[in-house]
């Protein structure tokens, strides 16, 4: 299994050394062990964790690599860590911070990564509502992420306030057919900071399937009033436009 996502990564330009492609296995263990007792992703068995979960998450590699090595990072509703504990594993210097809501999700997290010893990373139980109006966090981040969150008008009213003016970027993934959210959600993020998000076609290592990475940069300050409250960004998004968040 481990030689085989070796070879699909580097196929695809990523290149990891071997201490860390086994802390990346030992965290694969990990979520396997923890998934028995408690449901903490739908996806169980070992080949599905590394298909599903962590060489999916490679679709992020390109903005990640991008950054300078010890930037912030915040991965916003981390669930089991992904794709946030996968590159604090490959990026050492990068600090990494993983929020959730769910206590027990937080909880794995936690322990995972004092199991793995990745000092370079934490993770925070909260809202990301909250989380975003906190002077500790709040327009603090180099680049807030997501996977399998919510739709990108939701996103970008999330994540954008998490991120520095004039330097920091946020990023989501989503499928091939975008064109009316994409178009929702610019203004949406207009209002938050980030007017002219771009699209960059990205693939899964070993699967040719494209998908797209939409990246925010984030040209002004956030207005005081976002995000808003506990559940509205879901609930109510900006402009009224509703699209569901796909499992992308
Ligand atoms: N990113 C993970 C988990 C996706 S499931 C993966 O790709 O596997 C979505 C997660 O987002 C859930 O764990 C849920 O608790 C969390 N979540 C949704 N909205 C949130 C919010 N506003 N603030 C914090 N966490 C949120």
């Amino acid at each position: 299994m481990l030689s085989q996502v070796e070879s699909q990564m580097s196929e695809a330009g990523i290149e990891f050394d071997a201490g860390r492609l086994l802390l990346l296995q030992k965290y694969v263990s990990l979520l396997i062990t923890a998934n028995a007792k408690s449901n903490l992703t739908a996806i169980k068995d070992e080949a599905g964790i590394w298909d599903q979960l962590v060489l999916r998450s490679m679709r992020f590699h390109p903005i990640i690599s991008s950054l300078k090595g010890d930037s912030r990072v915040i991965d916003v509703g981390t669930g089991a860590g992904i794709p946030g504990i996968i590159f604090a594993i490959m990026y050492p210097d990068m600090r990494v911070t993983m929020i959730d809501a769910t206590g027990k999700k937080i909880r794995f997290v936690s322990e995972a990564i004092d199991a793995l010893g990745i000092s370079n990373s934490r993770a925070i139980q909260g809202r990301a509502e909250q989380i975003g109006r906190h002077p500790d966090h709040r327009e603090h981040y180099d680049l807030a992420i997501a996977r399998a969150v919510g739709s990108l008008t939701e996103l970008a009213e999330i994540l954008i306030p998490l991120v520095v003016p004039r330097r920091g970027r946020a990023a989501a993934l989503k499928g091939a057919d975008i064109d009316q959210e994409f178009k929702d959600a610019s203004r949406a993020s207009a209002e938050v900071g980030a007017p002219n998000p771009s699209t960059l076609v990205v693939a899964t290592p070993g699967s040719s399937d494209g998908d797209n990475l939409i990246i925010w940069d984030k040209i002004r300050p956030t207005p005081r009033a976002y995000p808003r409250r506990d559940g509205v960004p879901h609930k109510s998004p900006l402009f009224g436009q509703h699209h569901v968040g796909t499992r992308t």
